[in-house]
Parts: structure tokens; sequence; C-alpha cells
């Protein structure tokens, strides 16, 4: 290599450097887009900011200045007139089925968004930035503010359109006559289980504030609600106990807690199935970055396949196979331990 190659090199690693460094402007600005919902409202066709601005009460300058640094990213496009076009990105911030709409609300959300100024705490001490931050723990915030709660929901929901039909593609639940979904949020994977298996029911499980939405659409009234606290019991008489990046939010002792009791509830058959991502011994991995997700937002991390089977192991069962999917997550199967 040449001088000046390496020069050459040098500086376009340094702007690399420079444009992950920048990174906050883009969440926000995308978010700030998702908040005003622009790409609904360029549905029927391109507009001036002006207009949007009027329709959403913003101040037009500052929009149009918003719309077109993120025209160089290819989100929104703008003519020769000066009016914003969808793109295909822009699509995706359209509210529906299969939009990326809630991801970009609760990512940028200033309560969420907060967490991120205080990694250097979490790193420092093991604590998350999110306690820094607001003072309280990550779903005892939750519990006090439901609007906070409802962005939660919906983000959590959305991330599930892709991951439910890899985990139903991947995995047969036919075997089960009736599934608990411990922390089972609003109810959505459950009752796509139950709609592919006509003969099973199920319950799920959540706290009492979360709204259990997808319980109230039926499955033909196989899909109750039932709530409560995973750490003081989890509903009995199931042969299935499913939890889906549950175990992730917490420390060893507390996420054995939560297994100690689906192992009092499963008693001597039964099956857990936990549904995570693996942390791979080597390489590149999406749970890499939900890791420090989660290491900034709550006390549980992401774990490798050792790390797993120790912690079935300690809780009384058995890891007995891993089942890849599609999506980034794994289903860990495990049986009680004789
Ligand atoms: N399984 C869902 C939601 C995962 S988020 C999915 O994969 O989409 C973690 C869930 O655990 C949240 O819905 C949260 O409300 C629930 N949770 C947290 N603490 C809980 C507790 N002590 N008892 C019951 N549920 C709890």
């Amino acid at each position: 290599m040449n001088d000046h190659d390496k020069e050459t090199n040098g500086a376009s690693t340094r702007a690399r450097m420079l444009e992950l460094v920048h990174a906050a402007p883009t969440v926000q600005a995308i978010h700030v887009a998702a908040r005003l919902g622009i790409a609904d409202r360029l549905a029927g066709g391109p507009k001036h900011a002006e207009e949007l601005a009027r329709e959403v009460g913003a101040h037009g300058p500052s929009l149009r200045r918003l719309l077109r640094f993120l025209t160089d990213m290819d989100i929104f496009e703008e003519d020769a007139s000066g009016r914003f076009a969808l793109t295909p990105l822009a699509d995706t911030l359209r509210s529906g089925p299969g939009s990326a709409r809630g991801v970009a609300l609760h990512v940028g959300e200033p309560w969420t968004w907060r967490k991120w100024g205080e990694l250097h705490h979490t790193v420092m001490t093991g604590e998350p930035a999110f306690e820094k931050a607001h003072g309280m723990r990550f779903f005892d915030y939750l519990a006090t503010n439901p609007a906070a709660r409802a962005t939660f929901d919906e983000l959590m929901t959305e991330l599930s359109v892709t991951q439910i039909p890899a985990i139903l593609r991947a995995y047969d639940f036919s075997p089960f006559r009736r599934i608990v979904d411990v922390g089972g949020g609003r109810g959505g994977l459950l009752a796509a289980i139950l709609a592919q298996n006509p003969s099973a029911s199920g319950v799920v499980y959540d706290a009492p504030e979360v709204e259990k939405t997808a319980a109230a659409g039926g499955v033909g009234g196989r899909l109750e609600a039932a709530s409560g606290d995973f750490f003081a019991s989890v509903p009995p008489g199931a042969d299935a106990y499913l939890l889906k990046w549950i175990l992730h939010d917490w420390r060893d002792e507390d996420a054995l807690r939560i297994l100690a009791n689906c192992r009092r509830a499963i008693g001597e058959a039964g099956t857990l199935l936990v549904v995570e991502m693996v942390v791979p011994e080597h390489g590149r991995h999406d749970s890499k970055a939900e890791d420090v997700f989660v290491m900034a937002t709550l006390p549980g991390r992401e774990r490798t396949e050792a790390e797993f089977r120790s912690l079935f192991r300690a809780a009384g069962f058995r890891l007995t196979r891993l089942v890849p999917t599609e999506s980034p997550l794994t289903i860990l199967e495990g049986e009680p331990e004789r």
C-alpha cells in the first residue's frame, strides 16, 4: 500500500467513524417524522413541508430542514418543486401491520432515549442506565406510566410480526393441550399458536397493567388472560410453558426464580420453551446489540448456550434441544429433570 492509499483509507475510515458518531440526529429525525405521522400524510401523494407543517401544527421551516436531512438517507424524496414524497424506506413508517413506526416511536421517545446518556454509568457500575436516568426500575416505570406502557407493548407487538411466523415454522406446537405464555405481553404469539392448533387452549400471563388484547379477540374462546407476578407464581395446569424474551431481562438469581415457578407448575411432565437470542461464542450476531440495549435498560443479559444450559439445570430442567428459527431467536426446549 502506498502513502496515498493509506491516506485515502485513513480518511474514509475516519469519515465512517464520524458517520457512526452522528447516529443521534438520524435516530431522532426518524423518530420525529414517525411521531408526526408524516409517512401516513404522504400516502395520498407528495406535499410541501409547509402544508405538512400546517396539518401537524409544526414549525414549517424546521420541518422542511428535518425532511431534507432525511432525504439524504433515502427516507423521503424531494422533487424540483420542493414537495416531499414517500420512498420505500419512508413507506415502512406508515402505520399498520408490518410497520416500523412503533419501533421508531419507542426508541426515540424522551423517556427511553434518556438512558443512553447514562451508558457510561452502566459500564462503570454494572447498573442499568435506565435506573440512573429515572430513579426507578424499568417495569416499575411502565407500571406508573400508561402511555409509556402502551408504546412498549406496541413495540413488542411490532417486533413480533416477523418473529411469530418464524417461530411457528420452526417448532411443532401440536403435541400441547394447554400452553401458558409467561410474560406474554398483549398475547399475539399465543393467539397465533392457538390459531394453528385448534385443539389447544392457552393463557397469556403478564402484569395487571398490560392489556392482553389478543385474548379479547378470543381464538374461539381458547385464549384466556391472567394477571400476576411471575416472581410469585405462574398459572398451573399447562403442559407447555413459553417464555419469550423474558429471561434476558433478569440476572441469574431472578431468572431462576421465574424458572422455579414454572418448574413447580409443570410438575413431573411438561415442556419448557424459552425463546431468546443465543449469543454465539464467535462471530457477528444481533444478540450483541440486543445485549447492550438490555444492559442499559434492565439487570439482565443475553446468554450463550452454555449459560442457558446451566440456568436450566439450576432450575431443575434439562435442556433437550435448541431449535433455530429464521429470525435471530432460538427456541430452547427443556424438560423437568427427574
Ligand atoms: N413475551 C413478549 C413480551 C416480552 S417483554 C414478547 O416477546 O413480545 C417482557 C414482558 O415481561 C413484559 O410484557 C412485562 O410486562 C412482563 N413482566 C415483567 N415483569 C413481570 C412480572 N413480575 N410478572 C409478570 N410479567 C412481567
